[in-house]
């Protein structure tokens, strides 16, 4: 994982601390939900919705 990513939530300009899934759907694609690789900040990460990637961790300091 590069450094310095940002947490992908809206509104969000943490530094990412975790990658996981969201489950949501892309504009255009109808109501047919999907998950989603996102990075999380810590505050974020602990959402609702989300779901850490604990594969990922190990990359991450
Ligand atoms: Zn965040």
């Amino acid at each position: 994982m590069e450094t310095g990513e940002q947490c992908d939530y809206k509104g969000c300009n943490t530094e990412a601390t975790t990658k996981g899934y969201v489950l949501g759907h892309k504009r255009g694609s109808g109501d047919k939900d999907s998950l989603h690789l996102v990075n999380a900040c810590d505050g974020h990460k602990n959402s609702d919705g989300f779901f850490e990637d604990i594969g990922c961790m190990a990359n991450i300091k």
